[in-house]
């Protein structure tokens, strides 16, 4: 018998540490043997704290919203008399939730112990690596990664292959690879879980992706403000070093790697490729002018390749079932699965991937659960502060690169915001611009002065003091900004305004004029 409590961060935060000292003391009164184990989070994060009971057959009961006053009734009901509690047990309504969703990022989360290499192993863990060893050069290694159609799913959604290709043909060495961790998009934590519930996937992934550019030392530059992410980061790079699959002669090829962790401070800019290099070697973290890009003249000088935590931890998979495997997922463009965060307005709140393709309706409703209190759905905001909001007319818009872009948002890194029919799309506007306006590293004008500019005309609009022609000054603000920015945070930054100006120019325009 096996009792497992999820707690990855939004498991903690529900009282999931709490529920597993009371699952721990009424075990120890039962006089039976029972494995308490730990797991991260599977996605459903509003029915945290999560336990699920696993008898010896390998039946599995899942209890969600789980309270320490519960947790005497469960044990001693379900452990010692074998009789399931049914009135805490998962609806079967929320079950479907999971059914719906292919999980290759998260294959792992929310089912084995983070912090236990052996879990890793079991299932399937490692075995990428040792297949790329033993059998595949590194053009290979990039061929199958070319094969699969993975793009980066960091946001900008360039082909993986392609990256690592042109790092490998940088003649300079040494070579480095960085996975970057910095997310900071309002709403968006599909790095995070996947770090805190499966952190192996992602130091497996950097090592293909080493041995595949020619790299020896590799870095993850997480946010600071992730610790659990860090904690369980580096117990796995430890163990991972016990084990042998990082430092010298990695499996006894020759192949030597080993890596460490670099928290951030906090700087939402230092998730653009050349500032995040730039706080890695100890300076301010503002973005540079590319060319050359990082894959040429990178960390220190040197060809570097830098994936997102995402991009990584679909790596081990696409070796152990081929990169056509995950080709045969998604769209023409848009291959495989991908991670989102829904938060907002939306019933069931938490992580879900989906294959490609699958339209923003069915994320919404049928996996999402619809809008709370049964309200009408308004828009979405997709892609955090760099995205732009999607209204309800485009809900059938399927989920991939090019379809996502023509609706005037982006990708992004995965979150999605959802708004119901009571939000104000201005002050959503407002907030976003806000964001990134802070965030501005103030190298060029057009973003530290712009933004400053399109703060102010959003403020008054908001405070009912608007002008005629401020939106007009808006769109123009906005679309100088986006042409004269160095780096992708200021060539983004007006899009939730352009976008919610697009198809929400009527509330601007009641906030301006109808002000009764
Ligand atoms: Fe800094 Fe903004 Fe210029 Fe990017 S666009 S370099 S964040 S000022």
């Amino acid at each position: 018998m096996k009792v497992i409590i999820g707690k990855g961060s939004c498991g903690i935060a529900a009282g999931a540490n709490e529920v597993h000292d009371a699952i721990v003391n009424e075990v120890s009164k039962l006089g039976v043997k029972v494995d308490v184990s730990i797991t991260g989070c599977i996605g459903m994060c509003y029915l945290e704290p999560i336990v699920d009971i696993i008898d010896d057959k390998g039946i599995k009961t899942t209890y969600v919203n789980v309270k320490p006053e519960m947790v005497k009734e469960i044990i001693e009901s379900h452990i010692k008399k074998n009789k399931k509690v049914s009135k805490y047990m998962i609806s079967k309504q929320d079950k479907t939730i999971l059914e719906r969703q292919k999980r290759i990022a998260l294959r792992n989360c929310g089912l084995i112990n983070p912090e236990s290499i052996d879990d890793y192993i079991e299932r399937d863990g490692y075995k990428a690596i040792e297949k790329c060893l033993k059998e595949m050069n590194f053009n290979d290694v990039i061929q199958e990664v070319k094969i699969s159609g993975l793009r980066g799913r960091g946001g900008a959604g360039f082909p993986t292959w392609f990256k690592w290709d042109a790092t490998r043909k940088a003649t300079n060495y040494p070579k480095y690879i960085i996975c970057n961790a910095d997310e900071g998009d309002p709403g968006a934590f599909m790095d995070r879980s996947i770090l805190e519930g499966d952190p192996h996937s992602v130091i497996e992934g950097m090592l293909i992706g080493a041995y595949a550019i020619g790299a020896s030392e590799g870095v993850i530059y997480v946010r600071a403000e992730y610790p659990l992410a860090i904690k369980r980061l580096e117990k796995a790079i430890s163990q991972a070093r016990e084990r042998g699959f990082l430092g010298k002669n990695i499996l006894g090829k020759g192949f030597d790697f080993d890596l460490r962790i670099k928290a951030g401070a906090g700087a939402f800019v230092c998730g653009e490729e050349t500032a995040l290099i730039a706080s890695l070697e100890g300076e301010r973290g503002m973005p540079r002018l590319k060319p050359p890009f990082p894959a040429q003249r990178g960390y220190w000088q040197k060809p570097s390749n830098i994936n997102n935590v995402e991009t990584f931890a679909n790596i081990p998979w696409i070796f152990i079932h081929g990169g056509k495997a995950f080709a045969s997922m998604g769209t023409e463009g848009s291959k495989g699965t991908k991670v989102f965060a829904i938060t907002g307005k939306i019933r069931n709140s938490g992580l879900v991937e989906v294959p490609m393709g699958m339209s923003i309706k069915e994320i919404i409703y049928d996996i999402g659960g619809g809008i709370v209190d049964g309200k009408d759905f308004k828009a979405v905001q997709m892609g955090g502060p760099s995205g732009g909001c999607i209204p309800s007319h485009l809900i059938d818009t399927p989920i991939d690169y090019e379809s996502i872009n023509k609706t005037g948002a982006i990708m992004g890194s995965g979150g999605m915001v959802v708004m119901d029919e009571t939000t104000c799309m201005v002050d959503m506007a407002r907030f976003f611009l806000e964001f990134t306006r802070k965030e501005s590293c103030g190298k060029c004008i057009h973003c530290r002065i712009g933004t400053k500019r399109m703060l102010e005309i959003l403020s008054r609009i908001c405070e009912g003091n608007g002008k005629p022609g401020d939106i007009e000054l808006l769109e123009e603000l906005g679309t100088k900004i986006k042409e004269g920015s160095l780096c992708g945070l200021g060539q983004t930054a007006p899009n939730p305004v352009l976008s919610t100006i697009r198809y929400f120019r009527d509330e601007y325009e009641k906030h301006i004029y109808d002000k009764k």
